[in-house]
């Protein structure tokens, strides 16, 4: 061989280095791709996972994880991917169909596993609530098994991974406490409220407060002309304070029944996803500091 062709054959395979390693000035070792089917279970990831794991999320800001089409795009995201990371509890009811057709072959895991779940009869059928991340103590049984998956798959990451999992741990346990001294503050007779759909059950029996919706626990189903009837006349009837509109949902049925009742509309709550990362919840914390300070504002006087 001679020199010049030598000299090629290095630098070609230098190129090739660079171009495999993903970005010039990258660790060697590639981040370890995962899914998450929702944008809260998506940022929860990435807290634990840090710089160790590179996330896709298929449900994104403002998204409405339980009716849910997945794209190509998707299916091409999840057949890369290690682990897929799923809430469970019935909320993505289009997840079966995505897994198939993407022909993943990673390990599913359900982080919501080990809460207790919120049962409730539901047009005389007894349903699971999936919304079991709007209470913080759950937030922290997430985060565990996050981090378990994650060491499972990425064992020479265990030391990262439980050091975010610690930090995120004592920021969710600071948060808790925040809400419920916020919350304990509140005058009893204004703490039922109305939201469109029955997303804050955790939330209402962690913190203390009773959270009425004329849409059922997934927002597949419209409320019944004869449910917004029943709500109006509550409203009347208890003199509940509050209608709050929510980030995921329509917000005229609420505008409907605020004019009707006389309620005022405290705001907007985030519900099953979070707001743009510029947004007033881009991650799972701001959304509960959000909540808890529209709650707190519209609720105290
Ligand atoms: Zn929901």
């Amino acid at each position: 061989m001679n020199r010049r062709l030598f000299l090629f054959f290095v630098a070609a395979a230098a190129l090739a280095a660079v171009l495999g390693s993903g970005v010039v000035g990258a660790p060697a070792a590639e981040p370890m791709k995962v899914s998450a089917s929702f944008s809260i279970l998506g940022d929860m990831v990435k807290q634990v996972g840090g710089d160790r794991v590179e996330v896709f999320t298929f449900v994104g800001p403002n998204g409405d994880a339980h009716v849910y089409e997945p794209t190509p795009a998707d299916a091409k995201e999840l057949s890369e991917s290690k682990i897929l990371f799923t809430n469970g509890l019935g909320l993505e009811g289009w997840m079966t169909r995505l897994e198939k057709s993407s022909g993943f072959k990673g390990t599913v895991v359900t982080a919501s596993k080990g809460v207790a779940p919120r049962k409730m009869v539901e047009d005389e059928k007894t349903i699971t609530d999936p919304h079991a991340w709007q209470s913080l103590a759950n937030g922290k049984i997430y985060v565990a098994n996050i981090r378990d998956a994650l060491i499972a798959a990425d064992p020479e990451g265990k030391a990262t991974y439980e050091a975010n999992a610690q930090k995120f741990l004592d920021s969710i346990a600071q948060m808790e406490t925040k809400v419920k001294e916020a919350i304990a503050k509140l005058p009893p007779e204004r703490r039922k409220i109305i939201t469109t759909h029955d997303a804050f059950g955790y939330f209402g029996a962690a913190y203390g407060l009773e959270f009425i919706a004329p849409e059922g626990v997934s927002t597949e189903s419209e409320a019944t002309a004869k449910d917004v009837a029943k709500i109006i006349t509550q409203i009347k009837k208890e003199k509940i304070p509050a209608v709050f509109l929510e980030n995921v949902t329509d917000r005229r049925l609420l505008d409907q029944i605020a004019k009707e009742t006389g309620a005022k509309i405290g705001g907007t709550l985030f519900s099953d996803a979070l707001s743009p990362p510029d947004g007033p919840a881009g991650t799972y914390l701001d959304m509960f500091r959000n909540n808890n300070e529209i709650l707190s504002e519209a609720l105290s006087s």
